[in-house]
């Protein structure tokens, strides 16, 4: 039976990556923190506390679940928090990744076996892009906390690739579902129009609409990485849908799949929710993905926003 150690798995990639393996018949060990709660994980999961700042706790982990599959799917999720806890981002995201990575391949050392892993890497190590599409070739220059902190974690994988260890990332642009929380944009927008559609009215406060982002299916991006984590040869690989949309876009797709049409006169900008300097173009090159993985995204941008719309619909119509 393969056996895989999930770090993050109470997250939105981390809950659809366990669903998967365990409905294949991977035994799951997750990576919980102290007084996290995960919902609606397979009862298969087996829960671990932890912290991904616990290089030796992590270490020992990996020795005791002696895992065939590591996914670093854990850390913190946004830039902004990053900003304001960037000594905790930089232990989190980038040191933790390290002390995973380390403890792999000793465990491959000892049983003398291979031990993959897939650390989720993030478009944010590119900072503001000087080209556009971005791919693996990509000069990384995080402008973030965030963004630093995963260079570090991206380049620590090139390192212990070097030295034997099948360790692969997914470049990872913006990837959404139902699970996310309305902390993201998408969410907010989705449970927003759900909510004006019930109750024939209201509206919603957003920041800097003209932004643009390259967004995926959530599931689509835990598929690239299992494919990515299973591949022979261990690389670097953009996960990407390849187009940008702009937040008003967004906009206008979720009330169209609420059943409102004119959009506009429900959303209001609050200068305060525009960010003073949001990164430049990103927009993902996923060639190598589809080319060495056989991967794809299944769902097109309006499907997307189309099923985050109808399951933010069918919470309030219970
Ligand atoms: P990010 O790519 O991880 O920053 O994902 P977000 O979903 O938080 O933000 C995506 C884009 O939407 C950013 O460029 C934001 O500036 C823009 N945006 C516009 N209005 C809002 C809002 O009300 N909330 C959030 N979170 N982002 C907004």
């Amino acid at each position: 039976m393969t056996v895989a150690l999930v770090t993050g798995v109470a997250g939105q990639d981390g809950s659809y990556l366990a669903e998967r393996l365990a409905a294949e018949g991977t035994l799951v060990h997750g990576l919980v923190r102290a007084g996290e709660r995960p919902v609606g994980l397979p009862g298969e999961v087996r829960l671990h506390r932890g912290d991904l700042r616990d290089a030796e706790g992590l270490a020992e982990l990996v020795r005791r679940t002696r895992p065939d599959e590591i996914y670093n799917l854990g850390g913190v999720s946004s830039v902004a928090y990053s900003w304001r806890h960037p000594v905790e981002t930089g232990a989190v995201s980038g040191l933790g990744a390290v002390a995973l990575y380390d403890a792999a391949w000793r465990l491959q050392e000892d049983e003398g076996r291979a031990v993959r892993v897939l650390q989720a890497s993030s478009a944010e190590i590119f900072g503001t892009p000087d080209r556009a599409p971005q791919d693996e070739a990509t000069t990384v220059r995080p402008t973030s906390p965030y963004g630093a902190a995963k260079a570090y974690a991206h380049q620590m994988a090139a390192v212990y690739r070097a030295r034997g260890l099948g360790v692969s990332t997914c470049v990872l642009y913006n990837h959404e579902s139902p699970r996310r929380p309305e902390t993201f944009v998408t969410r907010k927008i989705t449970a927003g129009a759900a909510r004006i559609a019930h109750r024939g009215s209201g509206t919603l406060a957003l920041g800097n609409l003209d932004a643009r982002r390259d967004w995926g299916w959530a599931p689509d991006y835990v598929d690239a990485m299992v494919r990515a984590a299973r591949h022979p040869v261990a690389d670097d690989f953009v996960v990407a849908s390849g187009a940008t949309r702009s937040v008003a876009d967004f906009a206008a797709a979720a009330f169209a799949a609420a059943g409102v049409d004119d959009w506009e006169p429900h959303v209001t900008v609050d200068p305060r929710l525009v960010r003073p300097a949001d990164p430049g173009e990103q927009v993902g090159d996923a060639r190598r993905a589809r080319a060495v993985l056989g991967w794809g995204g299944t769902l097109a941008f309006e499907e997307i926003v189309g099923r985050m719309v109808r399951h933010d619909l069918a919470r309030l119509t219970g």
